[in-house]
């Protein structure tokens, strides 16, 4: 027995160390900014199991792929970490998709261009709803059919209102699901449209269209896994690999069904509602509970100026850290961030030392003594750069300062409150007079936001070990000129070593 113990232990040691030889994916030829402490510039990365195996030159990481080695030649693009955004509302963002806003289209091209850009995040079979199309504002005006549409739409019934809901182009898909054919006689009051040989041409109107309409499922909106499959295949794309779900619904359980379907293609921390801390104590779950795709263990809550009273908050807080569960507070201005920071201290000061990790969600305009305060109590401020752009002019928030203090940050969007990409969140954090350095932002987005959901060691970098969560971005956003940052596209997003997302193909993998 202990020989045969002692040869496992050394065979698992030689396949171990061998691993990377035949990587499953490998990306050379690229400018791989690591985001790392040690190492934070290389050439190429090897990944095997999820994970990443190996980080070097071209060279050496070439000699770890065999036949059966993925090879992306990144051709000197960017290679980084992919963007972790640390407030998002992940379902809302899924509901973006749940209809098309069709209005003020001026050419087919548009209404088809329009139908497009939804349907490549939705999964096989969703409905396409939406609404405000008029042919007679288009160049040509022809009344649409569903030629413009059915090439790209095969797999998911469309049905979109015009402008005063009198009319309705529907695609193959849905005209077979709802029966109708060449033998389908107009119903009394209605109208199905058909070409010289007697097909319908997709547009139906008067009580033609309920022929249709009683088939659009009664819960689309709120047919979770099919939104958030929506939504993960969105944050793909703009190469948000990992989202914290800020929003006090509980989505644990659905988002372990559909990863197990294999359907989700970002990694989610779902924060709840602080009020019900009890129940998630009572399961045994803690910060950071799950696996590396799905987590809970997040409570979130708010304060505002309003607040009479915040003892019930007080008291929720220091229950749930008790419990050992992370605590999120939403904070906008001089006093909510005030509440929240003492609650905060006072909670930590009770219950005594621990590394509980208690974010500020948004952290915006906190007095100057209270920027100490998150330094001092290692509070994290979770931040949206995007959100509040523009407001003043001179990017969103004192990013200047509050780096000085060295607070630990973590950036997110807010999304779908405002755009989702992060792209455009590190733009507005390296813009303006309070600007910090785009290595400060990327920074924020990577390894601080993995901080703030308690997964530093494995998220965030590209280091050996680390999950094979990567991006390849069109330009390189640390050497461009800052102005044109908001026009760097995401290539190739890549997660547990999967590619989940390359730019120009369809999304469905
Ligand atoms: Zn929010």
């Amino acid at each position: 027995m202990k020989f045969l113990a002692v040869l496992f232990i050394l065979f698992s040691f030689v396949s171990s160390y061998a691993s990377p030889a035949g990587a499953e994916l490998i990306i050379i030829n690229a400018n791989v900014r690591t985001m790392a402490s040690a190492q934070s510039k290389a050439e190429a990365v090897a990944v095997s199991g999820g994970e990443i195996v190996a980080v070097g030159s071209t060279k050496t990481i070439r000699s770890l792929a065999d036949e059966n080695t993925k090879v992306i030649d990144a051709d000197d693009r960017l290679v980084m970490p992919g963007f972790n955004d640390a407030h998002v509302h992940f379902a809302a963002i899924g509901n973006i998709f749940s209809s098309v806003k069709l209005v003020e289209t001026r050419t087919p091209e548009e209404f088809v261009q329009r139908i497009n850009d939804t349907v490549r995040f939705l999964p096989k079979g969703r409905w396409i709803l939406g609404s405000g199309w008029d042919n007679r504002s288009w160049i040509p005006n022809d009344p649409p059919s569903r030629d413009l549409i059915d090439a790209f739409t095969a797999d998911n019934p469309v049905f979109v209102y015009n402008t005063d809901a009198t009319a309705v182009l529907v695609n193959s898909k849905a005209l077979e699901v709802a029966g109708i054919d060449k033998a389908t006689k107009d119903p009394a009051g209605g109208r199905i449209f058909r070409d010289s040989s007697g097909e319908a041409t997709g547009l139906l109107r008067g009580s033609a269209i309920q022929i249709v309409e009683r088939l659009v499922p009664k819960d689309h909106m709120r047919n979770w896994p099919q939104v958030i499959e929506a939504a993960s295949n969105y944050a793909a794309s703009l190469g948000v690999t990992s989202v914290q779900d800020t929003h006090s619904d509980d989505l644990f359980i659905l988002l372990l069904a559909l990863d197990a379907q294999r359907k989700l293609k970002t990694r989610v921390y779902d924060c709840s509602n602080l009020a019900d801390w009890r129940k998630f104590a009572a399961k045994g779950v803690q910060a950071g509970s799950g696996n590396p795709m799905v987590r809970n263990g997040c409570m979130k809550s708010f304060a505002d100026d309003e607040m009479e009273s915040t003892a019930e908050l007080e008291r929720d807080v220091i229950g749930a850290d008790k419990a050992k569960l992370q605590v999120a507070i939403h904070a906008i201005g001089e006093k909510p961030n005030e509440t929240a920071l003492s609650i905060f201290e006072k909670a930590a000061k009770i219950n005594g030392p621990r590394d509980r990790r208690f974010r500020v969600e948004h952290a915006r305009n906190a007095s100057d003594p209270d920027r100490g305060r998150f330094t001092r109590l290692n509070i994290i401020a979770s931040m949206q750069p995007w959100l509040f752009f523009g407001e003043n002019g001179t990017g969103s928030d004192d990013f200047k300062k509050i780096f000085e203090h060295k607070t630990l940050v973590a950036f997110g969007s807010d999304a779908s409150m405002t755009d989702f990409d992060p792209i455009k969140g590190i733009y507005a954090a390296v813009t303006g007079k309070n600007a910090i350095s785009v290595e400060q932002a990327v920074r924020a987005y990577t390894v601080g936001s993995a901080f703030a959901e308690f997964q530093e060691n494995i998220k965030g970098a590209i280091e050996v070990g680390k999950l094979a969560d990567i991006v390849i971005l069109s330009d390189d956003i640390f050497s461009i000129d800052r102005s044109k940052i908001r026009n760097v596209r995401v290539e190739t997003t890549i997660v547990g070593g999967k590619v989940v997302y390359q730019k120009d193909e369809k999304l469905k993998l």
